[in-house]
């Protein structure tokens, strides 16, 4: 049986790659921990009057790049495990980008669909004071992840300049527009990941308009992974799915139509025309390219020997264990790694970020041509790379990220 914790996978993951390009002990000892953990407690009036309780999390990588950066999540099922492998991914994500950051996660163990608005209002801005002294726009930038919103990132904004005393819009990226979010922000992570699905296809021949997609997850990636591999290629998306089950259409399924019967109905199941699948059904269909978009572990050692697919894109964080990713090497199946496939998220942040400290904002074809540059720049070095030392794509990934945080160090007298 495999080992699911989510930071010893990210710790086995950094092995392999540290083992290939021979990193010194030093260097690995520094990246296989987080260089500091907050844990808080945040106490919230709830709407029946009683106070309770909750825990929040941030932790922070490394910083050799440069401030450290990464979402918040709001989930019920949270651990500190799991926001230190989120952590650790987001140190490899801003350095295989090649963006002036470093790495950092954080999360709180809630329930937000099962909470008002005034109640997560309270909630967010609570974790705000609770974390205050440990984030800045040059220390710490928070964002949106799992289950946060644009709206919950204009509270702790706000809450956060209130702490400070003065206009702080780089504190936090993927705000809304109207209190300085980017243009692009909202489905930048999709859209980031099809720039990767462009190349990967390419190198080695399939013709996306011609392509079979299943997605995984409705969520801010899923929906426009949706919608975007449908209108940027013409690929059919013949399987969607969501917290509460999937649906199959052998015709494909229409994005407009779809988000209408999840806002009307709460889920994607029961669509017109479509038959009901599982979640675990989802992943072993018959397509060319599969998307995961929802959460950690859902590509393990049980089922990765059904996969069909010919191409995994992760836009979730997380979705394979190590043992499927032997899997899935063995197979031909080529994998495109989270820390590349979703990082279109934390790019635009980045461009969000810089447009905030500078107060010059760029139009959305500025912010799209930027992220497509540095998408595809990434992607061209991930698929050298494991082309030329025949290695897993993720590892491929890993080796070049960790040698520009190790560098980083070295350079900055961490260790010789
Ligand atoms: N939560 C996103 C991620 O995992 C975005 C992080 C950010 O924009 O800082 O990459």
């Amino acid at each position: 049986m495999e080992d699911l914790d989510p930071f010893d996978i990210a710790v086995e993951q950094l092995n392999k790659a540290a083992k290939v390009i021979s990193l010194s002990t030093e260097a690995l000892a520094l990246l296989s921990s987080p260089k500091e953990i907050l844990e808080v407690s945040i106490p919230v009036k709830m709407d029946n009057g009683e106070t309770r309780v909750f825990k929040g999390f941030r932790v922070h990588y490394n910083n050799a790049r440069g401030p450290m950066k990464g979402g918040i999540r709001y989930y019920e099922k949270e651990t500190l495990s799991e926001v230190k492998a989120l952590s650790a991914w987001m140190t490899w994500k801003t350095a295989l980008l090649n963006l002036p950051f470093g790495g950092a996660k954080g999360g709180i163990v809630c329930n937000p669909k099962k909470m008002s608005k005034g109640e997560l209002e309270r909630l967010s801005r609570g974790y705000i004071d609770a974390i205050a002294n440990f984030i800045g726009p040059e220390i710490d930038i928070p964002a949106p992840d799992v289950y946060t919103t644009p709206q919950i990132m204009a509270w702790m904004m706000d809450e956060y300049e209130k702490i400070v005393r003065h206009s702080s819009p780089g504190i936090i990226t993927g705000k809304p527009l109207e209190v300085g979010g980017s243009l692009g922000r909202g489905d930048a992570t999709a859209k980031g990941g099809m720039y990767v699905l462009r190349e990967a296809a390419k190198s080695i021949g399939l013709d996306l308009s011609k392509a079979k997609v299943a997605v995984q997850g409705f969520g801010n990636a899923g929906r426009f992974g949706v919608k975007f591999s449908s209108s940027m290629f013409g690929s059919k998306v013949v399987a969607v799915s969501d917290s509460t089950g999937g649906i199959y259409k052998e015709s494909g399924i229409d994005y407009e139509k779809l988000l209408e019967h999840k806002n009307k109905t709460g889920s994607v199941m029961n669509f017109e025309g479509s038959k009901n699948i599982t979640n675990e059904e989802l992943l072993e269909q018959n397509v060319d390219v599969l998307i995961p978009s929802a959460i950690e572990n859902q590509l393990t050692g049980e089922n990765a020997e059904k996969i069909k697919a010919r191409i995994i894109l992760e836009l979730a964080n997380g979705p394979t264990t190590p043992e499927a990713d032997d899997v899935f090497f063995k197979k031909g199946i080529l994998l495109l790694p989270d820390f590349l496939s979703n990082a279109g998220g934390v790019t635009v942040s980045y461009f969000e970020w810089v447009q905030n400290i500078t107060g010059d904002y760029w139009t959305e074809g500025e912010i799209y041509k930027k992220l497509d540059h540095k998408m595809t720049e990434a992607t061209k070095g991930v698929l050298e790379t494991y082309k030329k030392y025949n290695i897993d794509p993720r590892t491929a990934a890993y080796t070049i990220a960790v040698k520009r945080v190790a560098d980083a160090m070295k350079l900055r007298g961490v260790y010789n």
